[in-house]
């Protein structure tokens, strides 16, 4: 043995013993975390450099100050469900079909609150160009929006040409909602809130004609009809307490959307062609291809770009 490794040796039993000191320790706190009231570290753990606690350990609230957060109660509600999953900037990141989702789920609704009182101003369901994946309830500019459930903030983001300033919350019932074209946002991103809770205020921001509430439920990412769950018709109470999610119900209206998929149309731009002829040959109007392509009248067209034309 060299002197070196005679040197060398020794060290690293030392860093090994105080590595697995270490690990004794936190398995330590773990037990110590689940099902009791208070954590109690003997005299020569300073708790201070471990955990923070608030009041309330019941709900194994806590921030962790060092490394092994990984190994602790879940952070995010229902993370077993979404698989850890907890992206700020995609409304579904799941990637999970709906005919890939665990039928009859129960879903506990018990704490909903309606998020506005106003009327359904638009359905559930296909629209002419795309699929509108929640209900508009009517309000006034300004009006207060509650969260349907309690939960966490997953995202705050804006769209100007969707959903304007919106918030999606997921649930601690395995639920996210939506709520878009928000005049103003109310909560933080990761904040935790309470069913009731005001979110934000309402308004007509983005792909908006006039002031209302674009809310979504989804489950996994796929839309679930508000009205399916909440009676609009009878004062925006809940049909039932216990919400079953079915592949053959809830999800029957994904056979429209794959219908409305494939019977689009598409068209590839040859030389001479402006946006008024090829609407003639497609038997539709410079209009539609505007819309349904997100395109301006005046918009430059160049050879061999795809255009939609149905
Ligand atoms: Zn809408």
């Amino acid at each position: 043995m060299s002197s070196i490794q005679k040197r060398i040796t020794p060290t690293l039993v030392l860093v090994l013993i105080s590595l697995t000191a270490f690990a004794e320790k936190k398995e330590n706190i773990k037990k110590d975390i689940v099902g009791k009231d208070h954590i109690v570290l003997s005299e020569k753990d300073d708790a201070s450099d471990y955990l923070i606690l608030n009041n309330d350990t019941t709900s194994y609230y806590f921030e962790i100050l060092n490394d092994f957060d990984d190994e602790l109660p879940e952070e995010h509600p229902a993370h077993d469900i979404y698989n850890n999953i907890w992206a700020d900037d995609r409304l579904n990141p799941y990637q999970t079909p709906y005919n890939q989702i665990q039928d009859s789920i129960y879903i506990d609704c018990s704490e909903f609150t309606l998020p506005v009182p106003g009327e359904v101003t638009s359905d559930f369901g296909r629209r002419r160009y795309r699929f509108h994946y929640g209900v508009d309830l009517r309000l006034k500019t300004g009006d207060n929006v509650l969260s349907a459930f309690s939960g966490k903030v997953r995202i705050i983001a804006y769209e100007r040409r969707g959903y304007g300033h919106y918030v999606v919350i997921r649930h601690n019932n395995g639920l996210e909602t939506v709520y878009g074209h928000l005049s103003k946002v109310l909560v933080k991103h990761d904040q935790v809130i309470s069913a009731g809770d005001i979110i934000g205020l309402g308004g007509s921001t983005g792909r908006s004609t006039a002031p209302h509430l674009h809310f979504e439920m989804r489950y996994l990412g796929n839309a679930i009809n508000p009205a399916d769950v909440i009676n609009f018709q009878n004062g925006g109470g809940l049909y039932n307490e216990l919400y079953l999610i079915t592949q053959e119900e809830t999800f029957a209206y994904q056979q429209k959307v794959q219908q409305q998929l494939n019977s689009r149309q598409y068209y590839s731009v040859r030389k001479g062609d402006t946006l008024g002829r090829i609407a003639s040959r497609n038997g539709t109007s410079v209009n539609n291809l505007c819309r349904l392509n997100n395109i301006s009248s005046k918009s430059i067209l160049s050879l061999g770009q795809r255009l939609r034309v149905k």
